[in-house]
């Protein structure tokens, strides 16, 4: 049986897999890039027209793997974030200008970040791109893990990264078992366009149905994010446009001016997923399929890209043998503090801002109030949202590889 050897295999080409295999592009490291779909086609699912907000700490990633400079010109950044709870008097506003930052994060179509990252996977000379194909099979032995392609292609490598996504097949050949919240919530995402200047405002609006983000964008257009319980997107789906922006307007107000126009309508049914076990014998899961996020604070891919930056670090000068179980269980250890925090801190603001019960409301609303009135606790929140306060990596400090 004619088998192809890798150091390392990455089996999905999403957001991710394909940052972390750009992130390890100068190293000696022979790579493999394992994916569905063609990496040109439009149909990733992964990149379509959601607005991807990224943190401060994420631009620093990228512009220490040199590629921030291809994707800046796509990106619109966050000057402010005002978050308020509908029907509630309290607010807070957190800005770049008081954090002392040029902004709190940039926004981007998730469909251009994956062109920029898929020109180039395509120039990189230490990886080979496997698809479109997928995993079907997979063993693991004493000094690698072999696996098979629907292609009837078999490739093994001394570590295989899953970064296939919340429903990660690796994570089901494994049998590996994984903690769930269903929220019944829904997400609707689309580009609006409003009559008002964003002047760089970002919005997070949290209603009884649930949170409601509004992100800036180029050409005076926001990305929204809609939760809602689900089932009732279908209504919202087949809305008009005209009917579907005057709703829209009802539920969130004036405060970024009037909607005007709006692009083409997705739904996202939300989970909350953290995998049991996310290292294995000569396997790590990064990304989704390790942690996959309701997009309440926009954290997903932010998260995953630290888990890029410290694996990337860990790997890089690994020249004989990668998939070692001490440098798992060290990006175990550098990584587990940050995901347990993102993953219950994200299920908590789910929790809190996502029910009527009165009491907690006038709370909610007095919490904002005062938060907004504490500067060390705005700092403290921006902090956070920029993904920065843990442990950096040297690609998060502005340090190449
Ligand atoms: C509505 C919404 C808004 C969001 N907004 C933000 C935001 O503002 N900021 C933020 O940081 N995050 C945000 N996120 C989260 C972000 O989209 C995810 O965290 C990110 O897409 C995860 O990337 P990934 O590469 O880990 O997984 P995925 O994007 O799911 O990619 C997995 C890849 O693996 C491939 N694959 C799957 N199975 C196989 C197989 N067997 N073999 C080979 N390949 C396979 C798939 O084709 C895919 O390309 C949002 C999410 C949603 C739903």
């Amino acid at each position: 049986m004619k088998q192809t050897e890798f150091d390392l295999l990455i089996v999905g080409g999403g957001m991710v897999g394909a940052s972390l295999a750009i992130a390890l592009e100068n190293s000696e490291l022979t790579i493999g890039l394992i994916e569905t779909h063609p990496l040109k086609s439009n149909s990733q699912p992964s990149y379509d027209d959601r607005g991807i907000a990224l943190s401060y700490g994420s631009q620093r990633i990228f512009d220490s793997m040199g590629l921030w400079s291809d994707i800046a010109a796509y990106a619109t950044p966050i000057k402010q974030i005002h978050i308020s709870d509908r029907g509630r008097f309290g607010v807070t506003r957190l800005s770049a200008d008081a954090e002392h930052v040029p902004a709190l994060g940039q926004v981007l179509l998730a469909r251009e970040l994956g062109f920029q990252l898929n020109q180039r996977l395509q120039q990189q000379a230490n990886l080979t791109l496997l698809c479109p194909a997928q995993v079907e099979k997979l063993n693991q032995h004493t000094d690698a893990v072999e696996l098979t392609l629907n292609t009837g292609q078999h490739y093994s490598a001394k570590l295989v990264v899953a970064a296939d996504g919340k429903n990660s097949t690796i994570r089901q050949l494994l049998g590996i078992g994984s903690w769930q919240q269903q929220y019944q919530q829904t997400a609707l995402t689309a580009n609006i366009s409003t009559d008002k200047k964003h002047q760089g405002w970002a919005y997070e609006r949290f209603t009884d149905t649930g949170p409601l983000a509004l992100l800036p964008m180029s050409e005076n257009r926001s990305s929204l994010v809609w939760t809602v319980k689900t089932g009732e997107e279908k209504a919202l789906l087949a809305l008009s446009d005209a009917d579907f922006l005057q709703r829209l307007q009802q539920r969130f107000g004036y405060r970024a001016g009037r909607f005007v126009r709006v692009g083409q309508r997705h739904s996202h049914p939300l989970t909350l997923m953290q995998a049991d076990m996310p290292i294995q014998h000569r396997i790590v899961f990064i990304g989704n399929a390790a942690h996959s996020l309701h997009p309440i604070a926009g954290q997903g891919f932010n998260l995953g890209l630290r888990d890029v930056a410290v694996l990337a670090e860990l790997l890089h000068n690994e020249h004989d043998d990668c998939g070692n179980m001490q440098i798992l269980h060290c990006y175990q250890q550098w990584r587990e503090q940050d995901q347990d925090h993102v993953v219950k801190a994200t299920d908590n603001l789910v929790k809190l801002f996502s029910n009527d019960i009165k009491m907690l409301g006038h709370l909610r609303g007095a919490g904002l109030a005062i938060m907004d009135n504490l500067p060390f606790a705005k700092h403290w929140l921006a902090q956070k949202s920029m993904g920065l306060g843990q442990k950096q990596p040297r690609l998060g400090r502005g340090m190449q590889l």
